[in-house]
């Protein structure tokens, strides 16, 4: 897949195929906006010939906009695959939630991402693909970038796809290409911890995010199948060791599943594991999901619980809801259109 190629790597490409250099710069140039095939007039055909079957797809297979200005995306790549995104709107820019898998095989309880294990892992190209679509959606003209933040938040384990997240990363960092810095890049991990490791000793600077959801191994365990392998001191343990390289503050993710995760017992936990480690806790309200089965814990249960956090000298926030007239939680916009499929 084109996308995959840095601008140095694209033009080595086209000049192997029996083109000049120049026609590199300008397909590269289409790629970063988005042009489909049929939208590019400054290629020749026998040129596009060669190429086509490597090009992206660009293509939005369903949109779902709340009136908030978040926006749902669920795209198709070139194998027929429907992975999904969401734009959301911030006082400083604009953020884009990314999938880097195909499903996801972290088998999580509260997740819909994970319903029906792992297909495939996404290339490079294919994460930056949902960049460049969401960006071209949301432009107002074509020099203007629309997407300024991005999270790897969205369906699939980022650091179980290791060497295609972080090319995606370099990618979209690239002063060539969209060029968005690593301090406006986020992911979240269900804590891979030796990832971690490399990945602060691979010079990434990006904010770690760490989806902890809960305050002891015995609860995680309950819900998160991952904790069977690392233990909570272990993440942190990794997480410290992240922070010592990149000076970055990690933030921990928690989930409030009612009867599971949010009793004081839990607050009193999370307080003695986080404090006096530079990090931020967003607490974040449980997203029905059908299938799962697990009840969210109430707003009075979820605005106490960070509160309480706070008071034991723990940075932490409520997740600000957003778009939830348009619903649906990681992976539930896909699963809806892929049991349409199979039932159609
Ligand atoms: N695999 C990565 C990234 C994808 S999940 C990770 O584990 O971090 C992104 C975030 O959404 C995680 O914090 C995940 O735990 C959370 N999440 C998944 N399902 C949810 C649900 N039903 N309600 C609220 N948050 C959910």
């Amino acid at each position: 897949m084109l996308l995959d190629f840095s601008k140095e790597e694209l033009i080595d490409y086209v000049v192997k195929l029996g083109f000049p250099k120049f026609r590199g710069s300008q397909l590269f140039d289409a790629l970063i906006q988005g042009k489909r095939l049929d939208e590019i007039t400054n290629l020749p055909k026998n040129f596009l010939d060669k190429i086509k079957d490597e090009y992206p797809n660009f293509y939005i297979e369903k949109k779902l906009e709340s009136k908030d200005g978040t926006k749902k995306y669920a795209y198709r790549l070139k194998d027929g695959q429907i992975i999904e995104g969401v734009f959301m709107k911030y006082k400083y820019g604009n953020t884009l939630c990314v999938s880097t898998q195909v499903g996801c095989r972290m088998g999580c309880k509260f997740c819909a991402s994970g319903l029906f294990g792992l297909t495939r892992n996404l290339t490079a190209g294919e994460i930056l693909e949902q960049v460049i679509i969401a960006n071209k959606d949301n432009r107002k003209s074509l020099d203007e970038r629309a997407i300024t933040n991005v999270v790897l938040m969205g369906s699939g384990e980022p650091l179980d796809n290791y060497e295609n997240v972080t090319k995606f990363i370099k990618l979209l960092n690239s002063e060539d290409g969209l060029n968005i810095s690593q301090r406006n890049i986020s992911i979240s991990t269900c804590g891979l911890v030796p990832y971690i490791y490399k990945f602060a000793d691979d010079g990434f600077t990006v904010t770690l995010t760490i989806s902890l959801h809960a305050s002891n191994d015995e609860v995680r365990k309950k819900t998160m199948p991952i904790a069977n392998k690392y233990s909570i001191k272990e993440i942190i343990d990794a997480c410290k060791y992240y922070f010592k390289k990149t000076g970055r503050r990690v933030v921990f993710e928690y989930t409030l599943v009612k009867d599971v995760n949010d009793k004081e017992i839990h607050i009193k936990e999370l307080s003695n594991l986080l404090k006096g480690f530079p990090c931020h806790v967003n607490i974040i309200p449980l997203n029905f999901v059908k299938e799962r089965g697990l009840l969210a814990s109430g707003d009075k249960a979820t605005y106490n619980f960070a509160e309480s956090l706070v008071k034991n000298g723990v940075s932490a926030t409520v997740r600000r809801t957003l778009g939830s007239d348009i619903g649906g939680a990681c992976g539930q916009l896909r699963n809806s259109l892929i049991k349409n499929n199979n039932s159609n």
